[in-house]
């Protein structure tokens, strides 16, 4: 499989994987997708949700702030079919919010996120459950993503160009290199239990907290610190605006309403291994407490699951105190560059509002690695409907 500009190999079929199999296949490469499960088996399919507008990072880093709400406007306009455009509200609970109120609404519009506050029985008057002690209320352009159909449609857009072939069940177990050049990956198909190889002229590394260990096989140190966290979801839909907690980004403070579900998350800790991502003791309680200060009664609400996903956040952290100290970002690494293997990009971290934009500088980077000029069409072209995925298959035929 290849064409003038080549035959890419993506390993890891999550957001990230997705998208930029998606742009690669819209500027006109042949890729093939390797994914060791289903198709957002990984982080991709674990998340709360949330459509970031960044509000929640403004006061850390208005880049990553500004990058989310540039992002999530594009989500808006090219897949409507997977968003709910609900907005957020964030609420002020005690004293120590209400300190912060001022410094985060000033942050949210120096990152050009139009938050507005508004009285507080206007946000009673919107959301009824919300807690009636709540001293202070922002509204921010927030939203749900149904996070499957948003990747799905994506998939769906790499196959209408004919250059996608999606190879899920398919598990990388090795990389194979000669002078400093990746010949091939070997791979096993849990379907039939076969194993063959697949030779590229470039492999692209996006497996999320697992593009560590993808590095590895290649001999390659990339520092990604699986950073996992709880979620908890009850029955019934206590809000129709994702509600976020006004203090400084932490623990327990989100709450995302998902058709007739509602989340709150998370915590973070880390992990060495991110298949050994099991929910902590203490984390369902504290999340049910977490809950309660927004949303009294939360807890009355019949249990419905609760799990627990890494984060593939780029870095390196020594303790648990650190992670939160750790970006939010995403990188792109040419490793020809930082580690003279002249035919592998990695693309990691950032979140899941931000993969359209990490597919944009994946895609750059090849065309820049392979010294041609083709531009990004990405940003304005509506995406297929999810559905059209399956009328396809995983082969678009
Ligand atoms: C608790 C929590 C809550 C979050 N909430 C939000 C939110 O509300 N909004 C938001 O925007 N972001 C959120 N995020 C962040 C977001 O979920 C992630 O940034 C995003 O999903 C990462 O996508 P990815 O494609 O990079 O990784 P993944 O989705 O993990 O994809 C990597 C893929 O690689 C595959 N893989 C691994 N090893 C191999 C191999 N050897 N061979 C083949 N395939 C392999 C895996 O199976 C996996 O499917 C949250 C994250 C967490 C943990």
């Amino acid at each position: 499989m290849s064409n003038r500009l080549g035959h890419i190999v993506v390993i890891g079929g999550g957001g990230t994987g997705i998208a930029t199999m998606y742009d690669l296949c819209r500027r006109g490469f042949k890729v093939t997708l390797i994914e060791r499960g289903e198709l957002t088996s990984g982080t991709t399919g674990r998340h709360h949700g949330q459509l970031h507008c960044g509000a929640r990072y403004a006061m850390g880093d208005r880049n990553i702030a500004r990058e989310c709400m540039h992002e999530s406007e594009i989500l808006r306009k090219i897949a409507p079919q997977a968003i709910e455009y609900n907005k957020g509200l964030f609420v002020a609970v005690d004293d120590e919010d209400m300190s912060y109120r001022e410094q985060f609404i000033e942050a949210c519009l120096e990152s050009d996120i139009p938050a507005q506050e508004i009285p507080v029985p206007q946000a009673l008057n919107y959301e009824k459950a919300l807690s009636v002690k709540i001293k202070a209320a922002v509204v921010v352009p927030d939203g749900t993503i149904d996070p499957w159909r948003l990747v799905i449609s994506f998939a769906a857009g790499a196959l209408e160009t004919q250059n996608a072939q999606i190879c899920p069940y398919t598990e990388v177990i090795a990389i194979n290199t000669s002078d400093e050049h990746i010949d091939s990956i070997s791979v096993v198909d849990h379907t039939n239990g076969e194993q063959r190889t697949i030779d590229a002229d470039l492999f692209i590394n996006a497996a999320g907290p697992w593009a560590g260990q993808i590095a590895q096989m290649a001999g390659i140190p990339l520092q990604v610190a699986p950073s996992p966290g709880t979620m908890l979801v009850v029955k019934g839909r206590m809000s129709n605006m994702v509600v976020s907690r006004l203090h400084k980004a932490g623990d327990g403070d989100i709450i995302v309403p998902q058709r007739g579900l509602t989340i709150i998350g998370s915590t973070q800790w880390l992990s060495e291994d991110p298949d050994i991502v099991r929910i902590h003791e203490g984390d369902i309680p504290f999340l049910y407490e977490s809950a309660e200060a927004m949303f009294p009664g939360f807890s009355e609400q019949k249990f419905h699951t609760a799990w627990a996903a890494a984060r593939p956040l780029y870095g390196v952290s020594q303790d648990a105190e650190d992670v939160r100290a750790l970006s939010r970002d995403f990188a792109a690494i040419d490793h020809e560059i930082a580690d003279k293997i002249d035919n592998m990009v990695s693309i990691v971290g950032g979140k899941a509002t931000t993969l359209r934009g990490m597919g944009e500088v994946a895609t750059d980077m090849v065309c820049k690695k392979i010294g041609v000029e083709i531009p990004c069409t990405t940003a304005d072209i509506v995406l297929p409907s999810h559905r059209e995925f399956y009328k396809r298959g995983y082969h678009g035929n």
